[in-house]
């Protein structure tokens, strides 16, 4: 342990830590930067022997780490969040390399890791006294669970891997990060630096292929998962972990609605709303994925989304000016072009975009707003998780809210309107666990973050995050025998 030394070099050795060492694997493999097609560096490909010990060490860890005091833990996290708010800049250009984001939101997303990181320091679960008479008193307390593993999708590896590690090793748990195998960069070498800061097996990585995640969750070792991902991986999760009654928190996909009220400044709600539909590249779980325009106000919204859209530069996440990155990866390239083959079979009307340059190296897609699709069209009902939303119509609060909630996701929701009356009366009426007036996308580390539905089981982040970590336990105190 000691303070963040020269050593540290974001651009070298990308390895497991297993046990507090950096661990290599007999096999390898690559990511690509999804910008130019270009590879990235080999990172591991961990084994079932890599498992077994990365658990081995966590459990053993667990022994002493559950038994230190929230000042310690919190000293080690305030030294992970001082270092990676130093490497800022080289973490944003290596997050711009593997995910693809432009630098200032590869930036944005280091310092909402240390934001979180900093903020979940300043929370500490406390004994209640539920009930106390001359007889007995009867305390409720957390206790931490045992071993975590955190597993992160590709889409924010930094944020969201800070988002499962600060809660975790606070509330006295040993956490296993592992990363997507699109993004294993930064995770690999948060979790390198954490190793200045944190005793062996309490933070560690593992990287690896497809079979890693399964691996982990099947493993009789670990007492918790912590997933952040699609909603068909996290049933497979919850499957897995039922076997051992691991305790699961899954946070899943979304299709979040927007109401756009009659009474709005429409330039200023359709460059916002947009923004918030197209911000890194669509790829973001509680991105707006479904627009619905007062149709009082259909038009001119409808226009200035367009010149919005048309003002957007597209282009590798280094270049001047850029806000759009590519997608980011093969796969979930050629599933966004499945929305794009579908606006001639389903005869989409396309107010913008509606083509893909393929001339280009890297999986950039053209900005694209679909026109008042119908209402069951898959641009409406499926999470596309690209830069293509529908602007859709309404004109009655009732029947709106019914069509925003209809689907069997619940992530986040807005409602935009000047009368705060209104915009609340609607909100109140969303089933989402986020929902915003007046913006979207503004998660708070001290707010719960999950979804209802099948966008998510518990939630994570704030203090009742923080004893999704933990058993609860009832102790009773009688006074005399
Ligand atoms: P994904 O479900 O494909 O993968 C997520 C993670 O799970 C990866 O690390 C992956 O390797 C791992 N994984 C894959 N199969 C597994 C299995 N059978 N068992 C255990 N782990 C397995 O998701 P993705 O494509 O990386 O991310 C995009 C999705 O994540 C979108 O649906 C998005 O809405 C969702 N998401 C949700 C939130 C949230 O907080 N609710 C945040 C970000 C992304």
């Amino acid at each position: 342990m000691g303070s963040a030394g020269p050593q540290f070099d974001v651009w070298s050795n990308y390895l497991n830590t297993i046990d507090g060492k950096q661990v290599g694997t007999e096999k390898t493999r690559h990511g690509i930067n999804p910008a130019t097609g270009k590879p990235n560096p080999e990172v591991p490909v961990a084994t079932a022997k890599d498992v077994d010990a990365a658990v081995e060490a966590g459990k053993r860890a667990f022994v002493t780490w559950s038994k230190t005091s929230w000042d310690e833990r919190r000293k080690a996290v305030a030294g992970l969040a001082d270092a990676l708010e130093k490497h800022t800049n080289d973490f944003a250009k290596l997050l711009t390399q593997e995910q693809g984001k432009p630098i200032q939101f590869a930036q944005g997303e280091v310092g909402a890791g240390v934001m979180w990181l900093r903020a979940f320091n300043k929370l500490e679960l406390q004994e209640e006294v539920i009930q106390e008479d001359d007889d007995k008193k009867i305390i409720q307390r957390y206790t931490p669970l045992g071993l975590v593993v955190g597993i992160v999708p590709w889409n924010f590896p930094i944020h969201l891997a800070c988002g499962k590690i600060g809660p975790s090793v606070l509330t006295g748990n040993p956490i296993i990060i592992k990363p997507s195998p699109f993004t294993p960069y930064c995770d690999l070498k948060i979790v390198e630096l954490a190793q200045q800061f944190f005793p062996p097996g309490v933070v560690q990585a593992l990287s690896g292929g497809d079979d890693l995640g399964p691996m982990l969750t099947a493993h009789p070792g670990p007492d918790k998962i912590s997933f952040t991902g699609s909603t068909v991986t996290g049933k497979k999760v919850m499957e897995s972990a039922a076997k051992t009654l691991k305790r699961v928190t899954l946070e899943l996909g979304g299709n979040d609605p927007a109401i756009v009220c009659a009474n709005v400044d429409v330039a200023a709600a359709a460059q916002k709303v947009t923004s918030l539909a197209f911000m890194n590249s669509g790829q973001i779980c509680l991105a707006v994925k479904r627009i619905y325009v007062h149709e009082s106000i259909y038009e001119q919204f409808r226009d200035e989304a367009v010149k919005f859209a048309k003002s957007i530069k597209s282009g590798e996440g280094n270049e001047e000016g850029v806000f759009l990155g590519p997608v980011q990866n093969s796969m979930q390239f050629e599933k966004v072009k499945t929305f794009f083959s579908d606006i001639e079979k389903e005869k989409w009307n396309v107010a913008v975009g509606g083509k893909n340059d393929d001339s280009k190296p890297g999986y950039f897609i053209t900005p694209t707003i679909i026109d008042k699709p119908a209402e069951d069209s898959r641009i409406v009902t499926e999470e596309p998780f690209g830069p293509i939303v529908p602007l859709l119509t309404w004109k009655d609060e009732d029947d709106v809210i019914a069509r925003a909630n209809n689907t069997k996701m619940g992530l986040g929701a807005s409602v935009w309107s000047n009368d705060l009356d209104q915009a609340g009366r609607i909100a109140r009426q969303l089933e989402a666990g986020s929902v915003w007036v007046n913006t979207h996308l503004e998660p708070d580390p001290n707010a719960p973050f999950g979804g209802h539905k099948e966008s998510g089981i518990g939630f994570e982040w704030s203090i009742g995050g923080l004893k999704a970590f933990c058993n609860v336990q009832s102790l009773f105190l009688k006074k005399k025998v």
